[in-house]
């Protein structure tokens, strides 16, 4: 076995670790990264973030096709098969995986392929694919190995029938009708995707609305599209066993009711990837989902030992991901702009996106925060009738004295890019970052900004 030493090394090509890795790099450190799958880029690229929404965006294209009535000049609709789509998400992926190698080489930071296990907290042991068994020696350690979708022990997910959010993109047909349990974001989107190719989607909710952190107006705005779009949402329903046979999947529910469908995909929760890191041979510790706690400076409970993106849990996005890696490094480097990551924009790519950043009316309410509404609707900006996209929203929650912008919440076609003109402006110091900019500044026209100015006016109509 070959013992090498670096300054740093990184568990994980995900956001988080590739953040760590590089920004490390950059400060002339000696960096080695550390990747379980013969690939880089992580589950975000290969299982996650980058193919559901590809496979999203190739569905939206189908559904412009077919419900466009001017495409019916050149054909009829047409449904395309799953596989078919995620062709098209697998050529996104070998473009992410190609650049995202080129960062490491070009940064020249090795790539070591096989699962990292700690001997101690300055040691890794990695059983190489290619060269076999290493030992790398580093002063500083970063953990950022990711989480899986959690399987209950009681689903046998090798049945043809089953699958999670990682293995429904071996799905090599396209089923008649599917059973989604669980109605988090990742539920919701892949019921978006699954119903926009033609397919039959009930959607199971444990819960009582869907993705009750967001704003009510969205949430409910969400209920009524997804339900439009031909899919059936049960609310407050857990199962208590599923059967699956050679012709269909049966979900039996707790409140007596028998589901059935073509195929069932489970994507009720996730689970840190920790269990083989060899954690018991530095003193870490998990909580009951794996799960490592940090400090604001993103260190572990071992000094040299740090960890970042889904295996500390909240808010578990690609987005935040990055910036905590780039944190992390510079926190353990002494490096400017470490900063722990507690403010973060929600993406929802279902159809209809949604984004949003501050607070939603429930919490500033709760707060007794005086706020006032601003709402402009986008069937009515002349962008949106260009575009034919009508559905959707967007809402500016503001101070009714100061005016500061308190909360962003949009829906609709291209909301999650809409709301970072929002939170650029709440981002601004002192009186900068109130609804007086939307009011003053000019915008392009026609475009979906268009939106804030006619919020901003719909909303100060109700001060004054
Ligand atoms: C279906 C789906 C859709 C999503 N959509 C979005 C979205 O639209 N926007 C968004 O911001 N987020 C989204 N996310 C979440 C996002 O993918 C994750 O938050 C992100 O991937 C976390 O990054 P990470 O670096 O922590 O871990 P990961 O991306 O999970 O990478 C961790 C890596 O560590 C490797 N690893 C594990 N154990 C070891 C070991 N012992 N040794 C070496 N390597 C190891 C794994 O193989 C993996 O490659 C989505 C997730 C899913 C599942």
């Amino acid at each position: 076995m070959t013992t090498r030493h670096y300054d740093v090394v990184v568990l994980g090509t995900g956001p988080a670790g590739e953040g760590a890795a590089m920004n490390a790099a950059k400060a002339g450190k000696r960096v080695a990264v550390i990747e379980a799958s013969p690939r880089v880029g992580g589950s975000c690229t290969h299982l996650g973030t980058i193919p559901s929404k590809a496979l999203r965006h190739a569905v939206k294209e189908i559904i412009a096709f077919n419900t466009n009535p001017m495409f019916r000049d050149i054909g009829e609709p047409r449904w395309f098969s799953f596989p078919k789509v995620l062709d098209r998400a697998n050529r996104v992926i070998d473009k992410q995986v190609l650049g995202r190698t080129e960062y490491y080489a070009r940064n020249r930071i090795d790539v070591y392929f096989g699962r990292g296990r700690f001997k101690d907290a300055n040691t890794i042991e990695v059983n190489t694919y290619e060269k076999g068994p290493e030992e790398l020696v580093a002063e500083k350690v970063v953990i950022a190995t990711g989480s899986r979708p959690y399987r209950p022990a009681n689903i046998d997910f090798t049945n043809p029938r089953i699958y999670c959010s990682d293995s429904i993109l071996t799905l090599s047909h396209t089923p008649r009708s599917l059973i989604i349990y669980g109605a988090g974001v990742i539920g919701c989107e892949y019921a978006s995707i699954f119903c926009g190719l033609g397919v039959r989607v009930e959607l199971i909710n444990p819960g009582k609305k869907l993705l009750s952190f967001l704003d009510d107006e969205i949430t409910d705005a969400l209920s009524y599209h997804l339900r439009d779009g031909g899919i059936l949402i049960r609310h407050n329903e857990t199962y208590e066993s599923i059967d699956a046979s050679e012709r269909e999947v049966v979900v039996n529910m707790a409140s007596g009711k028998k589901l059935r469908a073509d195929a069932l995909l489970f994507c009720n929760g996730r689970s840190g990837n920790t269990e083989s890191l060899g954690l018991e041979n530095v003193g870490i510790e998990t909580n009951s989902r794996g799960q490592l706690a940090v400090s604001d400076t993103y260190q572990t409970t071992v000094e040299n030992v740090y960890a970042a993106g889904d295996v500390i849990g909240w808010p578990s996005l690609a987005s935040a991901a990055y910036d905590q890696g780039r944190s992390v490094a510079a926190n353990m480097l002494g490096l400017e702009g470490g900063h722990y990551i507690s403010e973060v924009p929600t993406g929802i790519y279902t159809i209809p996106e949604i984004s949003s950043v501050g607070k939603t009316e429930a919490e500033l309410t709760a707060e007794k925060v005086p706020y006032e509404v601003g709402r402009a609707f986008f069937k009515n900006t002349a962008r949106a009738q260009i575009t034919g996209e009508a559905v959707g929203m967007l809402k500016i929650l503001f101070h009714r004295e100061t005016l500061e912008i308190l909360g962003i919440h949009c829906f609709g076609d291209q909301a999650s890019e809409i709301v970072h003109i929002g939170q650029a402006i709440m981002k601004q110091p002192g009186e900068l970052n109130t609804l007086k900019y939307f009011l003053n500044t000019t915008f392009n026209y026609p475009t979906m900004a268009e939106a804030y100015r006619v919020a901003a006016l719909n909303g100060i109509n109700r001060v004054f």
